[in-house]
């Protein structure tokens, strides 16, 4: 389905989400844009220790976490001058208006909802990466 498009070769996205089994999910999903490489953390602080040793071309970011969450994240990200530009998109929960309304106003680029479906977060990752 994705053979002809133009793959991602030397981009990176960090998957930060607390739940083990949806992460698992969506960097199954990520696995299908060729060249993309994948680094998950599993909340937002572990999230903000990666971003600071690496650099990241989208991040793709739960909201409900633990310690640091995905609001939170967002806002730190458009603070910093290296993060400002950088693609984020928020995962959140059917239901959550308010959540989705908060983190694009705090500068996310773009939401899914959960139940997550992986033709989707491809299509939205491709469309957000310019492939
Ligand atoms: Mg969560």
């Amino acid at each position: 389905m994705t053979q002809g498009r133009e793959d991602a070769q030397g981009m990176s996205a960090l998957v930060v989400e607390d739940s083990p089994p949806m992460r698992k999910m969506i960097v199954f999903a990520l696995a299908r844009i060729r060249g993309l490489r994948v680094v998950e953390a599993d909340d937002g602080v572990d999230a903000l220790r990666r971003l600071a040793t690496a650099r990241f071309d989208l991040v793709i970011t739960d909201i409900n976490m633990p310690i640091l969450d995905g609001l939170k994240l967002v806002k730190r990200l458009r603070a910093d001058e290296a993060y400002r530009d950088v693609p984020i998109i928020i995962i959140t929960t059917e239901g959550a208006e308010e959540d989705r309304q908060r983190a694009l106003a705090l500068g996310a680029t773009a939401y899914v909802t959960k139940p997550i479906q992986a033709t989707q977060v491809i299509e939205l990752v491709r469309q957000v990466l310019g492939l």
